[in-house]
């Protein structure tokens, strides 16, 4: 095995609110039952900036290094791992470990695990060049996929993948993807796609509509903020005006939180997966009532999951646009994150 430096470059939030600080940090040793993954590339997803303005009511360690869609190649393990090889590729995802034994680990629904780690918000996570996780849990890659393309693949694709999956929406049917233009929303499109699902795309602006409708998928775009009637524009786009059967919700905007139930169809059900700061649901309960609606919480996916996503994007049918800076430049894309100007997904390149 080539030795290890003793030190690396990561992006880090000293304090609840920013910014990060690109600076050398120590390269961390892998406990027993883990490994340490040389990270390449790492999406960059919108919970690492709630992370560091402190949005959710779960606070993160600090100092800490964000993120949580790391693809990169193993170069140490712990003693207890006999079934992860150096110089395998392996993806680092938000659930960095899990215990293995209580009720829901048990069932594989590991996310759901009451004492779990979380790259990027209770562990240290990819933006550094040198990242630690539970072998358990990590991602496998093949190593004839490209590092750059499937890291957004590594929390968005699984994330959006598996609430598509909790929707039940079926081939033929219709989804509405509200945030469309985003990480998750970009993804969603493919994944849905990919499914046979038909997709109309809610969000804002000739970009993101552009790549909506020419490259992602979708047959209809809604501007949720120029349509006079976003649930009246949103049902007409199905052709018996009543509505798409799904609606997966990954917008960082109250709002859409508040309309879906509006909008989805008898029977329908609304998927929640975007966290906006302390929003609040709100459906009408006639209207939820009479027509039989569902909505649900949907949060990212399990190793199945993972491993099914992964193998989707494998067979070539997952192309969401993405843009590679180096991991010196992360403030540069928090800032567009947050006035909502990023089509698609930045990746960071950990070298530069
Ligand atoms: P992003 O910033 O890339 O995309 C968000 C998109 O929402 C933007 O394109 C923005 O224009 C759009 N938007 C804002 N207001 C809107 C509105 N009123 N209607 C329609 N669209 C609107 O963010 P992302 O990385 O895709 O993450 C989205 C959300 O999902 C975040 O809150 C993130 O924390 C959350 N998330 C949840 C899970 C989970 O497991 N549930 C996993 C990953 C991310
Ligand atoms: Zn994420």
């Amino acid at each position: 095995m080539a030795s290890l430096p003793k030190e690396q470059w990561a992006q880090v939030v000293e304090k609840t609110g920013g910014p990060v600080v690109y600076k050398k940090i120590p390269v961390p040793k892998p406990g027993p039952d883990e490994v340490l993954v040389n990270i390449k590339y790492s999406g960059v997803c919108h919970t690492d900036l709630h992370a560091m303005q402190g949005d959710w009511p779960l606070a993160t360690k600090l100092p800490l290094v964000g993120g949580h869609e790391g693809a990169g190649v193993v170069v140490a393990r712990g003693e207890l791992v006999d079934d992860v090889e150096i110089g395998d590729h392996a993806g680092v995802k938000w659930l960095n470990g899990s215990c293995l034994h209580c009720d829901f680990c048990m069932q594989s629904d590991e996310p759901l695990c009451p004492k779990p780690l979380l790259s990027g918000y209770t562990v240290d996570g990819t933006f550094q060049e040198y990242c630690i996780a539970k072998a358990a849990h990590i991602a496998r890659i093949p190593k004839n996929l490209p590092l750059d393309a499937i890291a957004p693949v590594l929390c968005a694709g699984i994330t959006v993948y598996k609430g598509l999956k909790e929707s039940g929406a079926k081939p033929g049917q219709w989804v509405a993807i509200v945030g469309a233009g985003g990480g998750l929303g970009s993804l969603a499109q493919q994944y849905a796609k990919a499914m046979g699902i038909r997709i109309i795309a809610i969000d804002t602006g000739d970009d993101k509509k552009e790549m909506c409708l020419n490259s992602l998928g979708a047959e209809h775009f809604i501007d949720f903020a120029t349509s006079k009637n976003v649930v009246k524009d949103v049902q007409a786009a199905t052709p018996d005006g009543l509505g798409p059967h799904a609606v997966i919700l990954v917008a960082v905007n109250e709002k859409p939180f508040q309309q879906a139930a509006e909008y989805v169809r008898p029977r329908g059900t609304v998927i929640c997966i975007g966290l906006p700061a302390g929003a609040y649901l709100r459906a009408p309960v006639f209207e939820s009532v009479i027509k039989m609606i569902s909505i649900k919480g949907s949060y990212v996916g399990n190793r199945k999951d993972s491993a099914e996503a992964i193998d989707f994007f494998a067979r070539g049918l997952i192309k969401a646009p993405f843009k590679v800076v180096g991991l010196s430049e992360l403030g540069m894309v928090y800032d567009k994150m947050h006035k909502g100007q990023i089509a698609g997904r930045y990746v960071l390149d950990t070298t530069k």
